[in-house]
C-alpha cells in the first residue's frame, strides 16, 4: 500500500505578488512588485509530506525550524527576510515533534529525508535528522549553499555542521512532459522529476498510488490554480523557466488522475483528504 501524509509545520506570511506574479514581468520587476504589494495574505501552511512505500517511509522536506520565528534570528541584512516574510512555528509544531506524535521513529523508521530544494521553510527542520540519509539535488545544493544562495533565502550558515547529504543528478529517463527523472524505489512508483525556475535544481516528486497519482509540486508553485492558469510565482529566477515548468506540471497533472500537493497551498490538505484530483 502507498499512501501520502500531509505534515503541516507552522505557517508562513508573504505578499500576495510572491505567490502570483504579473505575466510577463522579469525576475527582477517581480520582486519589486512584492516590495510594493500592500497585501499580505492569511498566514499559508508550511509542509513536509511523508510518503509510505512496501520499501519504506521516505520525508520530503522538512518545515521550517521554531528559531526562524525569533525576532532577529533570521539575517537581518536580507531585506526579503526583513520586510517580506513572516515565519510562524512553534516548537512543537517542528517537524521532529510531529514524527513522534504519529509513533515514527526517524532513526530507524526513516528510509530517506529528501529535500526538494534548500530554502529555510524546507530545510529548517534538518536538525531533527543527525542519523538519517539526507538527499538533495546536487545543482540546488551547488547553488544553495554559498552568497548566491543566501541571497536567494537559503540559509547556508544555519545547517546542521555534520549535514553531508548524498548528492543526486535527476538524469534517469524522460517521463510524459518531464525531460527526465532519478527513482527512490526499486519499483520506480516514487520518482523525483526537475521543475526549476523557482530556484536552480528545484525537483518535484511523484507517487504512483494504487487508485491514482501524488504531484508533490513542493515550490514549483505556491497554488494548484496557478498551475492551471499557467502563473509564475513573484520569487523566480527566471520566468520562462518557470512557465515550462508549469505546462510540465499541466500536462502531466492532466494526462492522468492527480492529486496536486504544492508545499504553501492552504488547500492541498483537504484535496488529499477529499481526493480531489486535478481535472
Ligand atoms: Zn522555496
Amino acid at each position: 500500500m502507498i499512501k501520502v501524509t500531509v505534515i503541516q509545520t507552522g505557517t508562513v506570511q508573504i505578499k500576495s505578488a510572491q505567490v502570483t506574479g504579473k505575466p510577463g514581468r522579469s525576475a527582477l520587476g517581480r520582486k519589486i512588485d512584492i516590495f510594493k504589494d500592500p497585501v499580505w495574505l492569511p498566514p499559508l501552511p508550511i509542509t513536509a509530506f511523508l510518503i509510505e512505500h512496501p520499501e519504506g517511509l521516505f520525508l520530503i522536506d522538512t518545515g521550517d525550524t521554531a528559531q526562524n520565528s525569533t525576532p532577529g534570528y533570521l539575517p537581518r541584512w536580507h531585506p526579503f527576510f526583513r520586510y517580506e516574510v513572516s515565519v510562524n512555528v512553534a516548537p512543537d509544531e517542528e517537524i521532529g515533534v510531529q514524527l513522534d506524535r504519529l509513533g515514527i521513529d526517524s532513526k530507524k523508521d526513516l528510509k530517506a529525508v529528501v529535500l526538494t530544494h534548500m530554502h529555510h521553510d524546507h530545510a529548517g527542520g534538518l536538525h531533527h535528522f543527525p542519523h538519517n540519509r539526507i538527499m538533495v539535488p546536487r545543482e540546488n545544493w551547488r547553488f544553495a549553499d554559498g552568497f548566491k544562495g543566501k541571497l536567494a533565502a537559503c540559509l547556508p550558515q544555519r545547517w546542521p555542521v555534520w549535514l553531508k547529504p548524498e548528492l543526486f543528478d535527476v538524469k534517469g529517463p524522460a517521463v510524459g512532459p518531464f525531460t527526465s527523472s532519478f527513482p527512490l524505489t526499486s519499483d520506480k512508483r516514487v520518482f523525483l522529476v526537475p521543475t526549476p525556475g523557482h530556484i536552480p535544481g528545484h525537483v518535484s516528486v511523484i507517487v504512483r498510488g494504487d487508485d491514482m497519482t501524488y504531484l508533490i509540486a513542493a515550490d514549483a508553485t505556491y497554488k494548484e490554480d496557478n498551475i492551471r492558469n499557467e502563473l509564475v510565482d513573484g520569487i523566480t529566477a527566471d520566468p520562462a523557466l518557470s512557465l515550462r515548468t508549469l505546462q510540465a506540471l499541466k500536462k502531466f497533472a492532466s494526462s492522468q488522475p492527480t492529486i496536486v500537493l504544492p508545499s504553501h497551498d492552504p488547500d492541498g490538505a483537504t484535496r488529499l483528504m477529499n481526493r480531489r484530483t486535478f481535472l
